[in-house]
């Protein structure tokens, strides 16, 4: 929980506020648009929240940011929140967002899929009771795939809490060293009908991203959406621009509804429309 002493004077007044400690992961803001937003290198309450749907998504931020920076003065249910994690992002009841980010992912974003074969986590949150208990009820976890070396957080105890294979490439290794299924090469892997890795190598080297049922793409650091198109970051690149780049153009070659990363926005549109979005990345690239 957050420091009151610590409180950033950019807050406006009310209950509910972020303090020093902000790691500017967007988490927040993404949760609770209208009430977080970016104020030079923190997040900010702007607005508290005026009614019950913005209290709830308040609280879930406060819940789910990596480093405990928001905080709230009143009285607030936070326990039954707890309980929103892992939340359900579309329709269909089997891709949700897992909250609860990590610091040792830098506030990485986490995805968990019910799949009838055995559930999948993406990349990890952190390690906690109440979400493990949450993921029990959902039927256990039976793989976790890992992007690449910067956001395993704790898949480890994950792992071997529900006696997960872990995918990983194996550049990425020294991360999660004793890893169970260990992709090599840059040729995409079908794990199954409805799963396939296609190494990503540029953010690091082995960098890879998860397309599932050619409709989500899970993209780890190479690719998210920022306020209207997809992006890539150059600055947070590790390994290779370059190569970085020829594998977005890759990418081109896949159809997908869903960007869903570890840092930025996720974002849905229509297949020939992300195509397109992406088309017009490669293309600013080039440029
Ligand atoms: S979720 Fe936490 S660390 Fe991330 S931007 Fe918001 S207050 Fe900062």
């Amino acid at each position: 929980m957050a420091d009151p002493a610590r409180r950033l004077d950019t807050n406006v007044a009310g209950d509910f506020f972020v303090d020093s400690t902000c790691i500017d992961c967007d988490m927040c803001r993404q949760m609770a648009p209208g009430v977080f937003e970016e104020v030079g290198e923190y997040s900010a309450v702007t607005r508290q929240p005026s009614n019950e749907q913005e209290v709830r998504q308040s609280i879930q931020a406060l819940l789910t940011c990596p480093t405990g920076s928001i905080g709230a003065t009143g009285e607030y249910d936070v326990k039954s929140a707890m309980a929103d994690f892992p939340m359900v992002l579309d329709r269909t009841d089997e891709v949700y967002h897992c909250g609860y980010t990590s610091p040792k992912s830098f506030g990485g974003k986490s995805y968990f899929i019910c799949h009838p074969q055995g559930n999948w986590l993406i990349d990890s949150p952190k390690f906690l009771p109440m979400l493990k208990k949450r993921f029990e009820e959902l039927g256990g976890i039976a793989f976790i795939f890992l992007s690449h070396r910067d956001d395993v957080a704790d898949a480890a105890k994950y792992a071997d809490a529900f006696g997960a294979t872990r995918i990983i490439h194996k550049t990425e290794l020294k991360s999660q060293p004793d890893a169970e299924k260990v992709i090599d090469g840059i040729d995409p892997i079908k794990l199954s009908n409805d799963f396939l890795v296609i190494p990503t190598p540029g953010h690091t080297e082995g960098h890879c991203v998860l397309l599932y049922k050619n409709k989500y793409l899970f993209t780890g650091d190479h690719l998210s959406w920022r306020d209207t198109g997809l992006r890539a970051s150059q600055a947070y690149n590790r390994y290779s621009w370059p190569e970085q780049t020829a594998s977005l153009k890759k990418l081109l070659e896949f159809r997908f509804e869903w960007v869903l990363p570890g840092h930025g926005r996720w974002k849905q549109l229509s297949a020939a429309d992300m195509h397109q979005a992406l088309s017009d990345l490669v293309v600013r690239l080039d440029a």
